[in-house]
């Protein structure tokens, strides 16, 4: 065997959700806005023209991290930007979680699953903490020693959320540990951790444009934070990659973050739909955990998760399924417009329904 093999560092990478290529389908599986990005995007991108690209972008991307730290009443040096909130998680792992005592990084054991891949990646050590039996997170378990912190709010895939009050309870008893709370969800109707940055110096708030702004295919994602630790994730950056962010991304975000009405409307549109879809599903005999997210987390009382995800996939209705311990019969379904809703709804009274006939 080649000797260079022993030098190669092995990793179980993250698995996406796929990205099947069928016009007629019913994508409700990589939680991706419904709707378009701003119109303000089109126009930005319509202005750009191809012959900027021969330059190098700027490397603060400060047009923006302007539009950022205006809209969330910041200031610049206060704001962290990435391809995509991937990129500056993966950055906060390695710029903070680095203790030399070696403890273990926490979050939940039902969470993002790319959060043990960058562990394992960049040889972190990592603790799952269980939710309890109802999915939720329980901020006493965040008592231990720990060499730092890492949820989602809401959680994913579950969709709950906690509130401001139980994260302040996680800050005040880890006052030495960075506490990240990745907001990729929290458009959709949960307070922000933003508002706690005033009084916690080890706080880093996550969030991405890839869900409630529509732009999953550009790839931005930002971190909030004081601006001690932001200048950290800068300088480890720096040492990657300095120009992360391209022309366009760093044009068309901004077009994006300034336009607020048109977000106020399209986040609202998914939070209705949202509402309607958990109804739909309780009359279709699923129970579900109370969603604050853009999808729902779904089991049916009678029906396999698994036997449904490959149904509707057979009529290119496409959900997310999990085979892993505790929620392997839920499925994660993304909330689309009310018409595929519809289709998704149609589909599954098919289905439900053929059960139901052979039972008798
Ligand atoms: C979608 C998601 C992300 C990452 O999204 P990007 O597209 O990389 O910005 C991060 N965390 C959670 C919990 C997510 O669901």
């Amino acid at each position: 065997m080649a000797g260079w093999r022993e030098n190669v560092r092995e990793v179980e990478p993250y698995v996406a959700g796929e990205q099947p290529k069928q016009t007629d389908m019913v994508k409700l599986n990589t939680n991706e806005n419904p709707y378009p990005p701003s119109p303000k995007v089109q126009e930005a991108l319509e202005r750009t023209a191809a012959n900027i690209l021969r330059l190098y972008p700027d490397p603060t991307a400060d047009e923006l991290v302007t539009a950022i730290a205006d809209r969330y009443n910041v200031i610049k040096s206060q704001v962290f930007v990435g391809v995509g909130s991937d990129d500056v998680i993966a950055m906060a792992f390695l710029t903070f979680f680095n203790n030399p005592e070696k403890k273990p990084v926490l979050f939940p054991d039902i969470s993002y699953s790319f959060y043990d891949v960058w562990a394992e990646c960049f040889r972190i050590p990592y603790k799952t903490v269980p939710l309890n039996e109802n999915f939720e997170i329980c901020t006493e378990d965040y008592r231990q020693p720990n060499g730092g912190i890492i949820f989602p709010n809401p959680n994913a895939p579950t969709g709950l959320a906690i509130g401001l009050d139980a994260i302040k309870e996680i800050l005040d008893a880890n006052p030495d540990q960075v506490v990240i709370v990745d907001e990729a969800y929290v458009d959709f109707g949960t307070d922000s951790a933003i508002s706690l940055l005033d009084n916690y110096e080890n706080l880093l708030v996550v969030q991405t444009f890839s869900k409630s702004r529509s732009m999953a295919g550009m790839r931005i994602g930002f971190a909030i934070g004081n601006e001690e630790l932001i200048s950290c994730l800068m300088n480890v950056r720096n040492s990657f990659n300095s120009y992360t962010m391209n022309c366009t991304a760093i044009a068309m975000g901004a077009a994006a973050v300034r336009d607020e009405e048109y977000f106020r409307e399209t986040t609202q549109k998914i939070i209705e739909t949202r509402e309607w879809a958990k109804k739909e599903l309780t009359a279709l005999g699923f129970t579900y955990p109370d969603s604050k997210a853009n999808f729902i987390f779904a089991s049916h009382k009678s029906v396999a998760a698994e036997e449904i995800f490959r149904k509707l996939r057979e009529r290119h209705i496409y959900v997310r399924y999990f085979n892993k311990p505790r929620i392997n019969n839920y499925l994660r379904i993304t909330i689309g417009t009310r018409e595929e809703m519809q289709k998704l709804f149609d589909a599954l009274k098919e289905i439900l329904g053929a059960y139901n006939g052979e039972c008798q």
